[in-house]
């Protein structure tokens, strides 16, 4: 039976080996730290006895790889999916606006939800009703060079629009700000989003903890005699003869009964892996290699931004809503968990390394502001800073993006920071695992 070794247990990982062994081919993970998910996990907090993520996890009905994966590992009753799109956003003097697809043939219903959405004037709507018209003969290409922000305001959008409407969409989507982000990707995500079906722009939300609605049923369907799963197992290096990687040395040893390689880690992973001539043996410490990624010289580090997410416990919740969206707040979400509620700030840079009793006094005042949650109202708080959270999907980005494919014959690279086409989410990374895994089972079926 071949074998494929899939290094990396985050989403990417996980996807890759679970569409393996559902084609019966034997799979070996392998994880660096102590737990699966990678960037994408829940964890019990010790306090409350609460399953937290390590931040809130959005999704779209236009994940459509996802939703097959959700599928196959029969975990669709851990998610909540809404039938048409809804939001309800909330601005600083706590007046709630509705946005809400209406039930008519698509795209009218969409289109008529955005027209009762009263944070916007009429001449705001129509413009951006015209712009999304305008998507369907866009080529995107055309605009790798230009700023979301830059493009926007070239199509008649105004301050308003942007913050009220544009942001929501752009900073959540691109974990970036709309200055920062290429224009390209975001007509990308806006065709899949407006012109997909109503389905589309509907969202999906984690039901329970990350690690309950992606890592352990991914881990039970791999559960079987022929996989193996190891985690605090890092890779160190790995050796190539005749165009193929033979053998990969890992701080636990060396692993070499393998047919190919996945590489399911981040970018600035993967240009420490380095090239050990011959076999490596953690005895020889010579002839290493710059990495035969191309990652010191050819630089496949991609630039990152954070997101940063406050978990709350509050006296006693009041918030009626599952979850809102805040306008002009450095707090772009809040989520109602019911025992806890969550923040998120995407593109947080200049919040990142601020203190926590810092952050925790900007994120109460913006929640009394927003939402009447009084400091004095929050029994206890937990900080989450991912410094890199996702890459910024900038024209230099986009150019660095690999594809699945390498210049070693049996090994190939999987993450949301490939070249999938879409922004760093978990679409992204479960569609880039899968296009590795079919790769490997084209290269299997040459044999
Ligand atoms: C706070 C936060 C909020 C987010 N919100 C959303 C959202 O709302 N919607 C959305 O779609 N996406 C969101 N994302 C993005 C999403 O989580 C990621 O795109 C996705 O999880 C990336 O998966 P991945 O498998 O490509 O990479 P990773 O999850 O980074 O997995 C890579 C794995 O490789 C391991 N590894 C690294 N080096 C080695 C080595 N040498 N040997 C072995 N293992 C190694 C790492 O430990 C890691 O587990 C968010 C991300 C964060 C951080």
């Amino acid at each position: 039976m071949k074998k494929c070794l899939i290094v990396g247990g985050g989403l990417a990982g996980l996807s890759a080996a679970v569409f393996l062994a559902s084609k019966n081919i034997q799979v070996h993970l392998i994880e660096a730290s102590p737990k699966f998910g990678g960037r994408a996990y829940s964890f019990l907090d010790d306090k409350s006895g609460d399953e937290i993520d390590n931040g809130q996890h959005l999704l779209l009905g236009c994940y459509y790889e996802t939703i097959k994966f959700i599928k196959l590992l029969g975990a669709e009753d851990q998610f909540y999916f809404q039938k048409r799109l809804e939001i309800n956003f909330v601005d600083q003097h706590k007046k709630e606006f509705h946005l809400k697809a209406i039930k008519l043939p698509y795209p009218f219903g969409l289109l008529a939800g955005l027209l009762s959405y009263r944070a916007l004037s009429l001449l705001d709507k129509i413009k951006i009703k015209t712009l999304i018209s305008t998507l369907l003969f866009t080529d995107s290409n055309k605009y790798s060079d230009v700023s979301v922000l830059d493009w926007l305001k070239k199509n008649g959008q105004n301050e308003r629009s942007i913050k009220a409407f544009w942001e929501v969409i752009g900073v959540g989507a691109l974990n970036s700000h709309l200055k920062d982000a290429s224009a390209k990707m975001f007509i990308d995500i806006l065709k899949v989003i407006f012109l997909k079906g109503s389905d589309a722009s509907a969202m999906i939300i984690p039901k329970v903890g990350l690690s309950k609605a992606f890592v352990e049923p991914a881990l039970n369907f791999l559960q079987s005699s022929k996989n193996e799963l190891s985690h605090s197992e890092k890779l160190l290096e790995i050796s190539i003869a005749q165009n193929k990687a033979i053998a990969v040395g890992t701080d636990k040893g060396i692993i070499n009964d393998f047919d190919a390689i996945i590489f399911a880690i981040p970018s600035y992973a993967i240009s420490k892996i380095i090239e050990k001539k011959p076999i490596p043996s953690p005895s020889q410490r010579e002839g290493y290699n710059d990495s035969p990624f191309g990652g010191k010289e050819g630089g496949l580090d991609l630039s990152t931004s954070s997101i940063l997410t406050l978990h709350l416990w509050l006296k006693e919740n009041k918030m009626k809503k599952p979850f809102y969206a805040l306008l002009n707040s450095p707090i772009h979400w809040v989520f109602n968990h019911g025992n806890y509620i969550t923040t998120v700030t995407s593109s947080a840079d200049e919040f990142i390394e601020k203190s926590q009793e810092e952050l925790f006094s900007i994120v109460s005042e913006e929640l009394q502001k927003y939402l009447d949650i009084k400091k004095e109202d929050i029994s206890d708080y937990k900080i989450i800073k991912e410094k890199r959270a996702t890459f910024i999907p900038n024209k230099e980005n986009l150019l660095k993006r690999p594809s699945v494919k390498t210049n070693l014959e049996n090994v190939f690279l999987a993450g949301d920071w490939t070249n999938t086409g879409l922004p760093a989410t978990i679409e992204g990374a479960i569609k880039s695992g899968v296009t590795a895994a079919e790769e490997v089972q084209k290269y299997f079926s040459t044999w």
